[in-house]
């Protein structure tokens, strides 16, 4: 136990508290000096990552001291408690409405939304409403809802949540494969995955071992073309975890979105190229229709009710803040420019890759400003990508390497994610590292296994 008479002046090295084993498993009789806690946990974080050097997340990594300043003053709000923060209630619709205009939904006046945890909370919302608005056709219908399970068609890499989000509510996931020739939901067999207890098809903008792009609009066709011939009314909820706050600024002509006609809910994170802190994550019907009453529910707001929909009941307004602020300090420009900016460094990356001409490319940056590439198969080189990942490790830099979905699991890839707090400056910063790690690699003396080691982890977010 600390015995300083005055902590104030007793310096945090030279204290007796500053000696105690900070990494206990149990809670510590007495209280201890704030400035020496606050100093002995940052230390305890010291040797974790540099967040910014992390090319493996989607999550941002960077906000400007005003907004940080903004979300750090306003901690103790409830999101929940809408009575108490009508504002702040306010500002998580009029997010949703400008994410209503940005996904180009017919009518913003019908739109539901809700902002979440992030898109783990989203797409479980999403995929509910599908489960629920199924579950009452199919009874009007006459179909007996007991005989199977509902199921839900995805391409086979999809991201964790959808595993979740499957498993917890008892869906069968119809996994379209992905092949080399279909990086993407492949669209010349997903129909033949659906039957009458399909509760909807996902598509991915952003698929998260690539970066690529399922095809929506032919996603969208293809159901049109099944609703027409059967009476079902299947229904897409699109994925845009990481493309639903990029494109609408980057590529506005591409159809993904609400102006599909089968596309009837979105989800996005907020924390990735919303650029936002984690964890803010939205979710939106393009119409109150397609999201059933079983799922909404009462809050009180100023002495009347107010739906809500979240999983979560208490939780901090603070990123819902940070996100109003950023679409406000912004605008549509400032998002376009920040974009733009982030893929034109992408596609340099990817241009310092290719001119190896040891690897082959996935991804060069012309969706999102994603890198995602393979060594080829007459690289001939004695190391693999992860030695390669290990390598920059060296710098500081975290690059994953992993293996494609069940199907392709022989193909390992390496992937580079840039966020906007990667300029140009640290982009080239990091080429000269990976030009340099290659090198190293080329010229050491490395002992191999004679089998390359495999591993199943999925890529990060
Ligand atoms: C990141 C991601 C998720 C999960 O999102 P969180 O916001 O991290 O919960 C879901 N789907 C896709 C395609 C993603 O990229």
């Amino acid at each position: 136990m600390t015995s300083e008479k005055n902590q104030s002046v007793v310096p945090i090295f030279g204290s007796n508290a500053s000696e105690e084993a900070v990494m206990l498993d149990k809670m510590r009789m007495d209280p201890i000096n704030p400035s020496i806690a606050y100093r002995l946990i940052k230390d305890e974080l010291i040797n974790e990552g540099n967040a910014r050097q992390n090319l493996a997340t989607f999550c941002q990594t960077y906000m400007e001291p005003e907004v940080t300043a903004i979300m750090a003053e306003t901690m103790e709000k409830n999101a929940i408690d809408k009575s108490e923060y009508p504002q702040t209630a306010a500002m998580e619709q009029k997010c949703v409405k400008m994410i209503a205009d940005l996904w180009h939904a017919p009518n913003r006046d019908r739109v539901m939304g809700t902002s979440t945890v992030g898109s783990s909370e989203a797409c479980m919302l999403g995929g509910m409403a599908m489960k629920f608005r199924w579950r009452d056709r199919a009874k009007k219908n006459g179909l007996d809802i007991n005989a199977k399970r509902p199921n839900l068609v995805i391409s086979s890499a999809y991201q964790v949540c959808w595993e979740k989000f499957c498993v917890y509510w008892d869906i069968e996931m119809r996994e379209v494969p992905v092949d080399s020739e279909h990086l993407s939901i492949n669209t010349d067999t997903v129909m033949d995955y659906v039957d009458e207890y399909t509760i909807g098809i996902v598509g991915i903008l952003g698929i998260t071992y690539t970066g690529k792009f399922d095809d929506i609009k032919k996603l969208d066709e293809l159901v049109e073309e099944y609703n027409q011939t059967h009476n079902q009314d299947l229904v897409i909820h699109v994925d845009a975890a990481s493309g639903g706050l990029f494109v609408p600024f980057i590529e506005p002509d591409l159809l993904w979105d609400f102006r599909l006609k089968n596309v009837v809910s979105i989800n996005s994170s907020g924390h990735k190229y919303g650029l936002v802190y984690p964890g803010v994550g939205w979710v939106l019907w393009k119409d109150e229709e397609y999201l059933p009453k079983e799922l909404v529910f009462e809050v009180s707001y100023l002495g009347s009710v107010m739906p809500t929909m979240a999983i979560n009941f208490s939780r901090s307004a603070s990123q819902i803040i940070g996100q109003y602020y950023n679409f406000y300090r912004f605008g549509f420009n400032g998002y376009k420019e920040i974009h733009e900016r982030t893929k034109k460094v992408a596609m340099s990356l990817a241009k310092t890759v290719e001119e190896t001409g040891l690897f082959k490319m996935f991804n060069t940056g012309e969706n999102l400003p994603i890198v995602c590439f393979t060594l080829k198969e007459d690289a001939n080189v004695e190391w693999s990508l992860y030695d390669l990942s290990d390598r920059l490790q060296m710098r500081g830099w975290q690059v994953p390497s992993y293996p494609f979905p069940k199907d392709m699991q022989d193909t390992i890839v390496q992937r580079f994610v840039c966020r906007a707090d990667m300029g140009q400056n640290m982009a080239n910063a990091f080429a000269k590292d990976f030009n340099a790690a290659i090198k190293e690699l080329s010229q050491a003396r490395i002992l191999c296994h004679k089998e390359p080691v495999k591993t199943t982890v999925k890529p990060e977010h």
